[in-house]
C-alpha cells in the first residue's frame, strides 16, 4: 500500500448479537474484497493549478477499483445492521493525489478530482449547537470535515468531540472568521488567525489540523504561504453546498464523483443534511472522509 493512498477503513459493525449474526458478518467481512493494489499512481510533477482553476489536476495514476461485497446482505444481518445508513460501508482506495507545498504555497482545492463514486461533507463555524445535529450525522453514518472557528466553539468545544468520536475530524477554519483576512489582514496578521487555530485545535481536540478553509472562501498567495508555514497540507473550498435546506450548485443541477461540500452548524442543519442526503443518494455516491481520501487524516 503505498502511503499517499490510504485505504479507508469500513465502518465499524454493531456487535452481533447471535450466532447467526455472527456468521453474517464473518461471511460479510470475507467478501471484503480490496482490488487495485498495484493501481497507485505514480508520483508526478503535478503542480498547483493558476488559482482561478477549479480543482487541481490528479496525478497521473490509473483510477484504481476497490471492491467490498455486500450483495445479499439485507437479508441476512440482524436488524440492529440495517438501521438507515448503518449499512457496512464500502472501502474506497484514493485515485487522487494531493500535490505538495510549492514555492512556500498550500495547494487549493475546490474539488477532488476521482472517479471514485466518492463525495465528502464539511461543516463549518460552530456557532449553532443542538444535540440533535451529532445524531443525525450517526444515523446517516456521515463522516465530516469539522471546519471550526475558535471563538464560535470555545464555549463548548465539548459538543464537536461527539463528531469527532463519530469519525468526523476538527479542521481550522480560523480564529476570528474575518471573511476579508485575504484582502485585510497582513501576512502576520494572517498567520496568527491559523496558529491560533492549530493551537487550540491541538489543545482541545489533540490533532492539529491538515486543512484550512478561509472564511468566506476568498484566499490569496499569502494565506496559501502562511497555511503552509502553519504545517498545513491544503486550502478547501467548495463548488456544492447545502444552505436553507436545498443544494446549490456552481456547475449543473447534481452531484459529481469527488465533490466538497459546503454545510454550516445552523439551525437549519436538519433540513439542509436531507438535502445533502437526497443529492447524495439520487447521485449515487458514498460519503468518505475528505482527510483519508487525501491521506491527511
Ligand atoms: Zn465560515
Amino acid at each position: 500500500m503505498c502511503e499517499h493512498h490510504p485505504t479507508l477503513p469500513p465502518a465499524a459493525a454493531p456487535e452481533p448479537h447471535s450466532a447467526l449474526g455472527r456468521r453474517a458478518l464473518l461471511g460479510l467481512l470475507g467478501a471484503s474484497v480490496v482490488g487495485g493494489l498495484g493501481g497507485c499512481a505514480v508520483p508526478g510533477a503535478t503542480a498547483p493549478g493558476p488559482e482561478a482553476s477549479s480543482g487541481l489536476s490528479a496525478g497521473p495514476g490509473q483510477p484504481t477499483l476497490s471492491v467490498l461485497t455486500v450483495d445479499g446482505l439485507d437479508s441476512t444481518v440482524p436488524n440492529d445492521l440495517r438501521r438507515p445508513g448503518r449499512r457496512p460501508k464500502r472501502t474506497y482506495v484514493s485515485d487522487f493525489r494531493l500535490p505538495p507545498v510549492q514555492g512556500g504555497m498550500a495547494p487549493v482545492l475546490t474539488r477532488v478530482l476521482t472517479k471514485q463514486p466518492v463525495v465528502f461533507l464539511t461543516i463549518d463555524d460552530g456557532v449553532t449547537k443542538i444535540p440533535r445535529m451529532a445524531q443525525l450525522l450517526d444515523e446517516y453514518d456521515y463522516p465530516a470535515s469539522l471546519f471550526l472557528t475558535r471563538n464560535f466553539v470555545q464555549n463548548d468545544p465539548g459538543f464537536f468531540k461527539q463528531f469527532e468520536a463519530q469519525g468526523s475530524l476538527v479542521e481550522n477554519h480560523t480564529v476570528s472568521h474575518n471573511v476579508n483576512m485575504s484582502r485585510q489582514l497582513s501576512y502576520g496578521q494572517q498567520l496568527a488567525e491559523i496558529a491560533g487555530m492549530q493551537d487550540y485545535a491541538q489543545q482541545q481536540f489533540g490533532r492539529r489540523p491538515t486543512l484550512f478553509r478561509p472564511p468566506g472562501g476568498d484566499y490569496s498567495n499569502a494565506m496559501r504561504q502562511a497555511v503552509a508555514a502553519a504545517g498545513m497540507k491544503a486550502i478547501v473550498t467548495w463548488e456544492a453546498k447545502a444552505n436553507a435546506g436545498r443544494m446549490d450548485y456552481q456547475y449543473g443541477n447534481s452531484l459529481r464523483p469527488g465533490d466538497i461540500v459546503l454545510m454550516h452548524f445552523r439551525p437549519e442543519f436538519a433540513a439542509d443534511l436531507a438535502a445533502f442526503r437526497e443529492a447524495q443518494l439520487s447521485a449515487g455516491l458514498d460519503v468518505v472522509l475528505l482527510e483519508n481520501f487525501l491521506g491527511v487524516a
